[in-house]
């Protein structure tokens, strides 16, 4: 429901709304589909617009009353009507969707109004922008209207825009699915210096948080990133640098400055009856339950917002990268403590000498089983010179995590060329 911003007795003795000067006014109101009743229905036409009456020398929406001059469907009138007299449309150059007030209605001139229609702009644009009303519009574009002079004040509707204006699919654009696996991967093959952020593997698994539109040029593969934002360039996006170790280093933990880490390991393995098993489908679900665990500790643990915000777009993550885990060609590993699953680790080959480690989630309450179950992945990888474990997405508690297992090269600083 939307609140009204003028008094129904006024709009009672105003002769401007639901009558017409032309046959096919454009502000002639459209049901959407969902508004649309069996006895509405006959009085629209294909696209849910109401077929104006013609009524002496003016067109009358069908459902007005002459008689008492009030609508007869009052109570299920639509969206389009109890905006009224605002009015969603294209400007001028169909660059953007903007909302505006009708100038026909007599309140958007008067003075008395003014404060009350500027607030009610920010309440309708905030109601307008809310994913779910922006999505219902963007399914049903009819219901925006060609730019009208008669129209001012105008506020724009960015996610309408983005949704409508920008979409991806109009400029040859397709959302990532898993049959694009492949064209992917022979892409990433050309690069240079690949990035773990651009594998497909990666891009495929946010992609219920940032869906990802791509086509190809004669570049290679153009990919947009659909954001709170808007739609970005990929190759735009500020991007953190991965942290890459020697596997040998990681699978052997020897030396000094491996001596924290090796203690660890030892101390898991001599203290736990773990069982270190091949990931199966059925255990996505136990599996999505330690997430859980997991990040509500992490949570506890450190306070930064932005990193809560990623343990919770995480989840959707996780949870494609097992579902998905065949067709996007993952190796995954779980650790059993009594049966129950208290340790899984994810990754993929990201190069034919490079192993990247995805996703690796503990029940931190066992002792050393991070160090742990990471040595082991790398004593497994022992074919491939490099182990990437990601960015640190410029947080700090992943910083210093990273770093702690020294890599040969992270933001910053390349100990030793690869
Ligand atoms: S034009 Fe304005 S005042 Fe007149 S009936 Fe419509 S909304 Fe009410
Ligand atoms: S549906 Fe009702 S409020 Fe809307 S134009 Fe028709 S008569 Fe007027």
């Amino acid at each position: 429901m939307l609140k009204q911003i003028i008094p129904s007795k006024i709009c009672l003795s105003c002769d401007v709304c639901c009558r017409f000067l032309d046959e096919n006014a454009s502000l002639s109101p459209i049901f959407l589909p969902h508004e649309i009743t069996p006895a509405i229905n006959p009085s629209l036409d294909k696209s849910g617009r109401v077929k104006l009456k013609p009524c002496e020398d003016i067109h009358t929406c069908p459902f007005f009353k002459t008689k008492n001059k009030r609508c007869s469907i009052y109570s299920k009138r639509p969206l389009d009507c109890r905006l009224y007299p605002f009015a969603i449309m294209f400007d001028e150059k169909r660059e953007k969707i903007i909302i505006g007030i009708d100038k026909k209605c007599p309140i958007s001139t008067n003075p008395a109004y003014q404060n009350s229609i500027k607030n009610y702009f920010h309440y309708l644009v905030d109601l307008l922008e809310k994913k779910e009303i922006s999505g219902l519009i963007s399914r049903n574009p009819a219901f925006i209207g060609d730019f009208q002079e008669d129209v001012a004040q105008f506020s724009c509707l960015d996610t309408l825009t983005k949704l409508i204006v920008n979409n991806p699919e109009k400029n040859g654009f397709k959302k990532i699915s898993l049959e694009d696996k492949s064209e992917f991967d022979s892409f990433f093959e050309k690069i240079d210096a690949p990035d773990s952020g651009q594998n497909f593997v990666n891009l495929c698994i946010w992609k219920e948080k940032n869906p990802v539109w791509w086509k190809k040029n004669s570049q290679g593969l153009e990919i947009l990133l659909e954001t709170d934002f808007g739609y970005m360039d990929f190759n735009s996006l500020k991007k953190f640098p991965d942290y890459i170790y020697l596997t040998k280093a990681i699978a052997e933990l020897k030396g000094n400055k491996y001596k924290h880490k090796r203690a660890s390991c030892n101390y898991f393995s001599k203290n736990y009856r773990f069982q270190y098993l091949d990931y199966k489908q059925n255990m996505k679900n136990d599996c999505l339950k330690l997430f859980y665990k997991w990040a509500r500790g992490r949570k506890k643990t450190f306070p930064d917002v932005y990193y809560h915000k990623l343990l919770e777009d995480s989840f959707s993550a996780h949870k494609l990268a097992m579902k998905n885990f065949k067709e996007l060609s993952l190796t995954g590993r779980v650790i059993k403590i009594k049966g129950k699953i208290v340790a899984y680790a994810f990754g993929f080959e990201i190069t034919k000498d490079m192993f990247c480690v995805l996703l690796e989630v503990c029940d931190l309450k066992f002792k050393g089983i991070a160090e742990f179950i990471f040595r082991e992945s790398a004593k497994e990888m022992a074919r491939y010179k490099y182990i990437n474990t990601m960015d640190d997405s410029g947080l700090e508690n992943l910083r210093i995590s990273k770093l702690s297992y020294h890599p040969i090269q992270h933001p910053g600083t390349v100990l030793e060329p690869i």
